[in-house]
């Protein structure tokens, strides 16, 4: 299903969606945009990519898991635990292809015949994704060097092309046809073709990708080379950044918060690029400087993930950790430095 809808009954449709549903959403925040729960008085932004993906929909930074309440009673103590499965649809409006994408990293790792990731299930299987294609691709984009580009479906229910006076919708599941069906939206005309022209032109402008395909075998191949690995992370300043902008990061850490008689177990977003992530209670850490984060973050995503899944690289191309990196660490760099090495011990 192909349809066309205008600029301002773009933000009604999400305006109303809003205030059924939660939509979430790219709004300009403190001179920044980034995704928040859409309510009354907020429009969408989508002059520029937001700072973080909508991650948060599948993969909130913070979650309750389970709830405990402990009760002290004459026969003795007892304890009651609640289970606080994900409730309700997500709706989001404005992420970009890789945003969409990127999601997709987590099935095979949150849905095994072994493991089967209730919170993540749920919310992954209650999650719609209108997509916005992007026209202006930046210096730090490369969707197109791991298999997508700036107008690819992958993972989304609509796709949106911003056209002449408003946006050109194409309906990728039988879900986006429903929302597609909504009455704000038009027949489409001659859109799809004035549609097809900008994602070629957004196409031609991220220019010649890099070819990565050799990038697992020579990543492993830099495994037991400290000296590689110490030159790439020199500038790195262990702040993590790179980790929580990234739409493809899982890493999780448990804990409980406790008040009371009542307590919390919450999952929240860990960071592999802390000396903490792997600091074993003894106090050895088998990660124990920068240079073998770095080696455990770069070959995770581009040689064991891939190795493990199918070839698919763990990463989407959003350059969301290159443009925020303090320190200027480029990981397009570290794997281009590690497929162009030459071992001259
Ligand atoms: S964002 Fe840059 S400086 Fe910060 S941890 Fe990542 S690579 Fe290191
Ligand atoms: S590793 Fe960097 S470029 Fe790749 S998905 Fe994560 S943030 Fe985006």
């Amino acid at each position: 299903m192909e349809r066309f809808i205008t600029e301002a009954n773009l933000q009604q449709f999400a305006a109303t969606l809003a205030g059924k549903k939660h939509v979430l959403a790219p709004v300009a925040s403190g001179g920044t945009t980034c995704f928040r729960r859409l309510v009354p008085g907020m429009r969408l932004d989508f002059s520029r990519m937001a700072v973080i993906s909508p991650k948060d929909a599948t993969f909130p930074r913070n979650e309750t898991l389970l709830l405990v309440q402990r009760y002290v009673e004459e026969s003795g103590k007892k304890l009651e635990l609640k289970e606080q499965l994900p409730e309700g649809e997500c709706i989001v409006i404005g992420s970009r292809p890789c945003g969409a994408r990127g999601k997709l990293i987590f099935d095979p790792v949150y849905e095994t015949e072994a493991i089967k990731d209730p919170y993540y299930l749920r919310r992954r299987d209650n999650t719609l994704f209108i997509t916005l294609s992007c026209d202006r691709p930046e210096s730090t984009c490369f969707c197109h060097s791991v298999g997508s580009n700036p107008a690819d479906g992958t993972g989304s229910d609509v796709l949106l092309t911003a056209v002449e006076g408003g946006f050109f919708a194409r309906a990728i599941t039988p879900k986006g046809e429903e929302l597609l069906a909504d009455a704000l939206f038009e027949e489409a005309g001659t859109r799809a073709e004035e549609a097809a022209a900008k994602q070629t032109k957004a196409r031609e402008l991220m220019g010649q990708a890099h070819d990565f395909s050799s990038a697992a075998a020579k990543l492993l191949e830099r495994f037991d080379d400290m000296g590689f690995w110490q030159a790439q992370s020199n500038k790195c300043i262990s702040c993590g950044a790179c980790t929580y902008m990234c739409p493809t990061c899982y890493c999780f850490n448990i804990t409980d918060d406790e008040a009371g008689l009542v307590s919390r177990r919450l999952r929240s977003w860990d960071n592999c690029m802390s000396h903490t992530f792997t600091l074993e209670g003894s106090g050895h850490n088998p990660r124990g400087t920068k240079a073998h984060r770095l080696k455990n973050r770069v070959g995770h995503k581009f040689s064991y993930y891939p190795d493990l899944h199918a070839s698919q690289i763990a990463c989407c191309g959003c350059g969301r950790c290159i443009k925020q990196c303090p320190a200027g660490v480029d990981i397009r760099q570290v794997v281009m430095a590690a497929q162009e090495y030459v071992d001259e011990r």
